[in-house]
């Protein structure tokens, strides 16, 4: 059944968006006077302006048991559309719906195209949280700010957030470990094969109920280090949120999955040296102990621009520093190698390894298959995780669901 409107969300202003930026070739000098609109302070987003149009067959939600990440989604979605002439105009609430796109139009040619993920939480009492929803809209903005797509005022975009997931309230499974996942989506929208900046852009928010990433409780898994295909490199954009960083990632991901591995771990070789950066899309964390004094080293690869900076990563960095360091551990960010990992799994001084990302909060990592071994990362006999990921998703989750007041989570 189709579900486009009447009243396209896209297409409706692109006519009077694509005179606004001019073709490629034919751009101005950039010593020509700015144009008036460029003068001008443009309108940003204004949630005092949002209209709100229900829908008028609400749909059954699906039973918990029976949801799947990112296939089902709620009634409603929330877009805002920008013109460079015009600036951001009112927030719009509508039914779900497709998108009406002209074929020319310069996301589907040249991925001017950035996202989100983050999840809205119902807590015992059924009030509804989002966590560090500020720490999203920043890196919203500086995605979108690199493929010369438009800032917003991230605060408004929370207010318009809240309104949203007020009204799809009923999608989300009061037991815990359910959520409704989030997805804000910016796209250049502008009518043009010109590779140029976008003229018109739009911003959007679909939400999908989720449940545990871990239904029955923790599953390590098995990656498989990649280095012949990189993921991100000094000077490129591995550190934004772009659609085009992640269709790349999907071949050498099916290779590992064909060897019977979960996931890729990227590393990123310079010399001889291969450095360990991300695993699929989850920043990764190691605990090495000191051989010598015992000391726990929490340690992450640094923010060099090849990293994604993660919500889940700074939450982590910022509670192990405040909870493990009185404890005497170390809480390190630097690069590290692979030879390092290896090195200390073979000393018995690797005590466990861990992603981390929204999706899961902590995804616990068994071995790593790297030149030709399966490097064993510390996990006790048929545990399925080590003791620091359990403890981090304790600490994590009890803020997201409330059990822990806390200014990361913000009450709608
Ligand atoms: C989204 C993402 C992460 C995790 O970020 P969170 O904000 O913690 O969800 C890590 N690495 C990559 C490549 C990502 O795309």
């Amino acid at each position: 059944m189709s579900r486009t409107l009447a009243r396209p969300l896209a297409s409706l202003r692109s006519l009077r968006c694509a005179r606004t930026s001019l073709p490629l070739g034919i751009r101005k000098a950039s010593n020509a006077p700015p144009d008036a609109a460029a003068l001008k302070k443009l309108p940003d987003i204004d949630a005092s302006k949002l209209e709100i149009t229900k829908t008028t067959s609400p749909k059954e939600p699906r039973p918990a048991n029976e949801l799947i990440f990112g296939r089902n989604f709620t009634d409603h979605m929330l877009s805002i559309e920008w013109t460079a002439s015009d600036g951001w105009l009112p927030p719009r609430i509508t039914p779900y719906q497709n998108l009406s796109l002209d074929p020319a139009t310069c996301v589907l040619h040249y991925a001017f195209e950035a996202f989100e993920g983050m999840k809205a939480y119902k807590d015992s009492t059924g009030a509804l949280r989002l966590f560090r929803p500020d720490k999203n809209m920043a890196r919203l903005n500086r995605s979108a700010a690199r493929i010369a797509l438009p800032a917003f005022d991230g605060a408004q975009f929370i207010e318009l957030i809240k309104r949203f997931v007020a009204l799809d309230a009923r999608f989300i499974p009061a037991q815990r470990g359910y959520s409704l996942y989030l997805r804000p989506n910016i796209i250049g929208t502008q009518r043009t094969l010109g590779v140029g900046p976008p003229g018109s852009a739009l911003l959007y928010l679909i939400a999908s109920p989720v449940g545990p990433y871990y239904p029955s409780g923790f599953k390590a898994v098995s990656l498989e280090a990649t280095t012949e295909s990189v993921r991100a490199w000094p000077g490129g954009v591995g550190d934004k949120k772009l659609g085009a960083n992640y269709a790349p990632g999907i071949v050498p991901q099916m290779e590992a999955a064909r060897r019977g591995f979960a996931q890729n771990l990227w590393l990123f070789k310079e010399g001889e040296e291969e450095y360990v950066t991300e695993v699929g899309t989850m920043n990764l964390f190691a605990v090495f102990k000191d051989k010598a004094t015992g000391q726990k080293e929490l340690i992450t690869a640094p923010l060099d621009g090849t990293i994604l900076d993660g919500v889940t990563r700074d939450s982590i960095l910022a509670l192990a520093r405040e909870r493990l360091v009185p404890e005497g551990w170390k809480v390190t960010e630097r690069r590290f190698t692979m030879n390092e990992v290896n090195q200390a799994a073979t000393d018995g001084t690797l005590e466990e390894v861990f992603g981390a990302g929204t999706a899961a909060v902590v995804s616990p990592v068994r071995n790593i298959s790297w030149r030709g071994k399966l490097v064993d990362c510390g996990l006790k006999g048929d545990s399925e995780a080590g003791e620091l990921a359990q403890r981090v998703k304790g600490w994590i989750e009890g803020i997201q669901y409330g059990d822990e007041e806390h200014p990361w989570s913000v009450k709608i």
